[in-house]
């Protein structure tokens, strides 16, 4: 044991060593770096916070102990670990950190959870004025509450039920940073919707610039609509099961809630369509 231990070890400095002299990774590891320039450092309990210097610590994040508190709440989850939140105004950072700009093109995301758990980051965006910095920390935190809950080969699984984790994350996190029911149902109510994953045939007749924001309130109002109509703590037990095994949600869902997930889908669609719900 103390053998695989040593070379886990020794595998573990190889690949920070690595990481550290190549600047693709760099910033997969800069929450653990020893030396970060420019940006400084303060620890509160349940999480460490690291911002720019030239920017300061963002006041709201002063309280990330009781942010952490509301969202566990919100979600009716224990946090397992502590969380480290890296607040950047430098898109380089955070597209490296998150591996986001890995893909094609970087999006204008407030924030992003790795699927560890244990690292958020908040992005130049959140930094501009009139942004809820809390509201964008609680939503990542809702992403990193969930991947505590299972082992890090399951949270693949869970980022591809993109409705389900993202709904989660805007209801318990910052709704208001999307468009609220009044203006969603304005976009959605008409004879042609269907349920985002499902087909995007009703974004046709959403205006381009809000196409990701109405996708986000979509998914809130779908789980509102599914504890609207089961009850929080039905919901609740449904969630854990897919946290325990996100593809087999839909067994899940017939398990929980006595119906089929594709019939459920079609009345959420038809609430839509009629304008019953949201509620107004
Ligand atoms: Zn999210």
């Amino acid at each position: 044991m103390k053998r695989i231990k040593r070379a886990a070890r020794i595998g573990v400095l190889l690949l920070v060593l690595f990481a550290l002299s190549h600047t693709s990774f760099s910033g997969l590891l800069f929450p653990w770096s020893p030396v970060r320039p420019g940006y400084a450092r303060e620890t509160f309990s349940g999480g460490t916070v690291i911002y720019t210097k030239r920017g300061g610590m963002p006041p709201a994040y002063r309280r990330v102990g009781d942010l952490m508190a509301e969202v566990s709440r919100a979600n009716g989850l224990r946090f397992r670990e502590d969380v480290t939140v890296v607040v950047t105004d430098d898109w380089g950072l955070f597209n490296r950190g998150t591996l986001l700009g890995w893909k094609a093109t970087p999006l204008p995301v407030l924030g992003a959870a790795l699927q560890t758990g244990t690292v958020i980051y908040v992005s130049p965006l959140a930094l501009e004025p009139g942004r809820d910095m809390a509201g964008v920390l609680r939503h990542e935190l809702t992403h990193a509450l969930m991947f505590q809950q299972m082992p890090l080969r399951q949270t693949f699984a869970l980022v591809r039920l993109d409705w389900f984790e993202e709904g989660l994350a805007v209801r318990a996190g910052n709704p208001r940073d999307y468009l609220d029911d009044h203006a969603w149902s304005l976009h959605a109510r008409h004879p042609g919707y269907r349920f985002g994953p499902w087909g995007d045939g009703e974004l046709r007749t959403v205006p381009e610039e809000l196409r990701g924001s109405f996708r986000l309130s979509e998914y809130r109002v779908f789980i509102e609509f599914l504890v609207g109509r089961y009850g929080r703590d039905r919901f609740f037990a449904y969630r854990d099961d897919v946290l325990r095994d996100p593809p087999a949600h839909e067994a899940a869902f017939q398990r929980h809630f006595g119906a089929p997930f594709a019939r459920v889908v079609a009345e959420f669609e038809q609430a839509v369509r009629e304008g019953t719900w949201p509620r107004a």
